[in-house]
């Protein structure tokens, strides 16, 4: 029995645009630190939490939710048996998550329904973790899910999971073209050390500890888009284009259709174009989807995991 007293939880948490991410060098533990500027941004997983004797789940929503587990690996189910763990709760819970984030489509859909399961089952049962503690069981979790808590606008050193808060100002305008299948993030950095090995005549070798360039950290204070579209990047979108050249056609379509820059978010497939503003966002998704991709258009930064009242 909760000692909540409340029926069910539901919370929203959303996907993450990464506006610049650099990965470093492999290091003795074959890790990669990387250097990541988080925007979360409007497109949100709704997750309900209910009491129940097991752990279980069910998946809906607006995306292709064919690769979705649904048994224990699924990644709403670890995070509430480790806070059960953690707490010593002893009974179960139904997880329900209405899916608006493409799943392995590089915008961390999977670390916001962790995020959310822990913020919900934490009010549902009661435990009432300080949120210190439950940063750590997300990020134990894996390395977005911290981002999916705390949202806004943050830089992730280390894994991507040591946070501290960016300045923003503004609102930011994009549309985000979703891809019918998925990429895998373990696949795009083999591929991405498979480069760095064979080039490694010809490039300068990765910086071990990377970081955020100054001008994306500038361009997010101003809340200037055109600044951001000169200033972002992504290590991975190399080897994601390298795996999957269809891509390259879409990130020229959008540049043809007035997107200021566009980017392979993350680990790909989604491409994200930054537009300068809701007009052109406007035209840009029309134009993409008349050449039948499938947009949607999302603004950024907005608020981490949250409890919602139904
Ligand atoms: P990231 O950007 O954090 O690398 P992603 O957006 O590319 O992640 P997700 O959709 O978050 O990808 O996760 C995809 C992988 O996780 C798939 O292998 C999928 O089977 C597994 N998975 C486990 N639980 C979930 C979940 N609740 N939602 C989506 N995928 C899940």
């Amino acid at each position: 029995m909760t000692t909540s007293g409340r029926a069910s939880v539901h919370v929203k948490a959303p996907g993450k645009i990464n506006v610049f991410l650099k990965v470093g060098a492999l290091d003795d533990e074959q890790y990669h630190d990387v250097a990541i500027a988080y925007q979360a941004v409007s497109l949100y997983e709704d997750v309900r939490v209910s009491d129940a004797p097991d752990f279980s789940v069910e998946v809906n929503g607006s995306v292709e939710l064919s690769r979705v587990p649904l048994d224990g690996s699924n990644i709403a189910i670890r995070a509430a048996r480790l806070l059960a763990a953690r707490t010593g709760y002893t009974g179960g819970a139904h997880i329900e998550i209405e899916k608006h984030v493409p799943v392995t489509g590089g915008m961390g859909g999977g670390s916001a329904d962790a995020a959310a399961t822990l913020l919900a089952c934490d009010a549902l049962w009661g435990t009432e973790l300080p949120r210190e503690e439950l940063l750590d069981l997300a990020r134990k979790l894996g390395a977005d899910v911290p981002f999916a808590f705390t949202g806004g606008t943050a830089i992730g050193t280390g894994r991507g999971d040591e946070l501290s808060p960016a300045l923003a100002k503004g609102t930011f305008h994009w549309v985000l073209a979703l891809a019918e299948f998925g990429l895998s993030t373990p696949a795009v950095y083999r591929e991405l050390d498979e480069h760095r090995t064979r080039h490694a005549q010809d490039i300068y070798p990765a910086d071990p500890r990377p970081s955020v360039e100054a001008n994306v950290l500038q361009a997010l204070r101003a809340g200037d888009a055109h600044m951001l579209a000169d200033a972002m990047h992504n290590d991975l979108q190399a080897p994601a284009l390298h795996l999957e050249p269809s891509l390259a056609d879409v990130l020229e379509l959008g540049e043809q259709n007035g997107a200021l820059a566009g980017i392979v978010s993350g680990s790909g497939p989604t491409v994200a174009f930054l537009t300068s503003d809701v007009d052109s966002a406007l035209e840009l998704q029309v134009a993409l989807s008349a050449a039948r991709l499938n947009v949607v258009r999302a603004t950024g930064p907005v608020h981490g995991a949250r409890i919602v009242g139904d």
